[in-house]
């Protein structure tokens, strides 16, 4: 029997269908998302530092140079990016077409210089890394005013979008809050108004209340699947107390996060092989010099920070794109279970 369920997060409905798995080319064979691999001539790896243009920022062993080997992370402009810094902010409108200059931010983290590493083999240290360089640019890129949100996002795998194979992140700034964010965070603040409660922290207490769908738990994360998945296997990574940015993580904070994350993709990778997937960290805009201090209103205290992975194995169509509305072959309830199993 399949369900429709409601996501108090974004106000969608999504349908569980577990009968669609009768048709068993459904999920995506893991070989079909390989590359062509050119190792060589990838601008990622060590001593090819110039094909990637100048560093923004690394975490470096001691005493190596910029620009040189010696980098355990490193953030590079996106050399086929989507929006510049160098743009000026302008918008024009011609008849009924609008448009605005692309003024952005769009860079590349290059996680490890390791070209063929998976997220299940990165070790507690790797993690720690990939999420102090996330932070250490959202905390450069936040001064900049004219940016008014920042999305960290990873595409890995044909089917996940990417268009390399060697592990990165991206980062795109825009001048303006996308409007799926936008109402994401006044769903959030309406709840907040409503109850003087943060809608997410609630949505923590419930799941580990319930206790169906958690993963894992640590002093500051929690690990589930969402009562409302998406994607077959989509999990969230949620604090357990208010931290509405990535930048407000304490050493200690990082530390469980990485926790987190390496358990989380180590069972990932085991139940789905070498899966394509996206990761998404969300957090609330940047408030500094805001001109809206109605939006604003208490956001850091009813935002929150979470970190969402959606497995790209099941494809979606036109039925997704035309409504909005995903069909999840795979009970969240199921993929928890084969989650936490130890094996
Ligand atoms: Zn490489």
């Amino acid at each position: 029997m399949s369900q429709f369920r409601f996501c108090r997060l974004t106000e969608q409905r999504v349908i569980i269908a577990e009968n669609r798995l009768r048709k068993p080319d459904m999920f995506l064979s893991a070989l079909d998302h390989y590359f062509d691999d050119d190792v060589a001539n990838c601008p990622f790896e060590y001593g090819n530092e110039h094909l990637s243009g100048h560093e923004i920022f690394a975490i470096r062993d001691n005493g190596s140079e910029k620009d040189t080997v010696g980098w355990k992370t490193r953030v590079v402009p996106n050399l086929y990016h989507a929006l510049s810094t160098d743009e000026e902010k302008k918008s024009r409108r011609i008849g009924f077409c609008e448009s605005e200059n692309g003024v952005g931010a769009h860079e590349v983290i290059i996680e490890t210089p390791n070209h063929t590493a998976s997220m299940d083999q990165y070790t507690i240290e790797e993690f720690e890394n990939y999420i102090k360089t996330i932070i250490a640019r959202m905390d450069d890129l936040k001064n900049d005013i004219r940016l008014e949100y920042i999305q960290v996002f990873k595409n890995c795998g044909k089917y996940g979008g990417a268009s390399m194979p060697h592990p990165h992140s991206q980062i795109i700034a825009t001048p303006f809050i996308p409007k799926n964010i936008k109402e994401q965070l006044k769903i959030q603040k309406s709840y907040f108004l409503k109850h003087g409660r943060s809608l997410m922290g609630d949505m923590v207490e419930e799941e580990i209340r319930v206790n169906e769908r958690v993963i894992y738990e640590n002093g500051t994360f929690l690990v589930f699947t969402p009562y409302a998945s998406a994607f077959p296997f989509e999990v969230m990574v949620a604090p357990k107390h208010s931290i509405a940015m990535m930048t407000e993580l304490t050493q200690y904070q990082i530390n469980d996060l990485s926790l987190a994350m390496a358990f989380l993709f180590k069972r990932l990778y085991r139940e789905l092989g070498n899966f394509p997937f996206n990761l998404h960290f969300f957090n609330i805009p940047p408030m500094n010099n805001r001109n809206e201090p109605e939006f604003f209103y208490k956001m850091d205290e009813y935002g929150r920070f979470f970190v969402r992975i959606t497995p790209r194995i099941y494809q979606i169509g036109g039925f997704e794109l035309s409504t909005g509305m995903h069909i999840n072959p795979i009970a969240p309830e199921l993929a928890a279970k084969r989650l936490k199993e130890e094996r």
